[in-house]
């Protein structure tokens, strides 16, 4: 289970706070000498932490909440507070376009989860009575466009695809067109990975960018990678500027260090999280309820 480790010791310091009639400072330094710890050992980015810390400690430390009558309480609710900023604070919703069609362009390395997560967001906006139109455009991957394909029927979206010899500024361009003639409202375009961040890669999306001018430009991180997904996140933000962040496989044994640290890295909220491979395991991500997850 995700945050396994860093949840059951974030708790059991919580509960000790929570057991205490009278909080002095030194109990609060202490918890927060132990938190610092659980956090690094759950991966998550030092300056982050860092920078967690001293703010929950110049809240906690504070005379309302010392000298309140659950002082313990406090302490805990002002983690949970920053915690959930931490992450992004609200729910960060997906932009619609004032004229449609939405554009939303996914991209990220390869095995993230990218055509997954693009097939799960078609079916997550069907739901809502949208007409999504898939575009595949992800013609490096082996088999990406087939898989893209077949997951496409499977959940009743339309895939446009023109095979893996044309190059992706076309596909995304006709894929677009086709979208408008057609009246979908939503156009999804899987883009091309690659193993590694690279020149060409980025040439590339910079060039569908310009064609499909999209409202998201989506990047899809696997948690597992931790903060080598961080990294990849810092990449493409700097190259793309992206509008968000699909984070996948949180429903693996991940100690959590990218979910706690890419948006206050890349100041890129995150929008959705992979809960597993089946095509209903995605879900919009709200930072409060994973606080209180974690803090259990
Ligand atoms: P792409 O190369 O980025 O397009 O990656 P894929 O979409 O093909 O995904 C790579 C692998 O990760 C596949 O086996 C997916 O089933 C798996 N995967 C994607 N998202 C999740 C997730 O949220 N949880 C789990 N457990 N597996 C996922």
């Amino acid at each position: 289970m995700a945050f396994e480790g860093l949840s059951g010791r974030l708790q059991s310091i919580m509960s000790k706070l929570r057991g205490k009639g009278k909080v002095t400072e030194a109990d609060v330094k202490e918890a927060m000498r132990e938190i610092r710890l659980a956090l690094l050992e759950a991966d998550v980015n030092f300056k982050v932490v860092k920078t967690f810390i001293d703010r929950v400690k110049e809240r906690a430390i504070g005379q309302e909440v010392l000298k309140s009558l659950t002082p313990g309480q406090q302490v805990v609710k002002v983690v949970n507070e920053e915690l959930t900023e931490l992450m992004g604070g609200q729910e960060s919703k997906l932009a619609v376009a004032s004229k449609p069609p939405t554009i939303i362009m996914m991209v990220g390395l390869q095995g993230a989860g990218k055509t997954t997560s693009s097939a799960k967001l078609a079916r997550l906006l069907s739901k809502q009575n949208k007409k999504p139109l898939l575009v595949a455009a992800d013609i490096y991957r082996p088999a990406a466009i087939k898989q893209l394909e077949v997951l496409g029927e499977q959940l009743g979206v339309l895939v446009f695809s023109l095979g893996d010899k044309e190059n992706p500024v076309k596909i995304a361009q006709a894929g677009i067109e086709k979208a408008k003639k057609e009246q979908f409202d939503t156009v999804l375009i899987d883009t091309a990975g690659r193993l590694h961040v690279d020149e060409q890669m980025m040439d590339e999306l910079r060039g569908v960018r310009k064609v499909a001018e999209p409202d998201e430009i989506l990047l899809v991180i696997d948690a597992m990678t931790g903060q080598d997904a961080v990294n990849v996140a810092e990449s493409f933000h700097r190259e793309m500027e992206l509008t968000g962040v699909i984070l996948t496989k949180l429903d693996g044994d991940t100690r959590g260090g990218a979910a706690l640290s890419v948006k206050a890295v890349t100041n890129c909220p995150i929008k959705f999280v992979g809960m597993g491979e089946k095509a209903d395991a995605l879900e919009p991500f709200h930072p409060d309820r994973m606080a209180s997850r974690i803090l259990g």
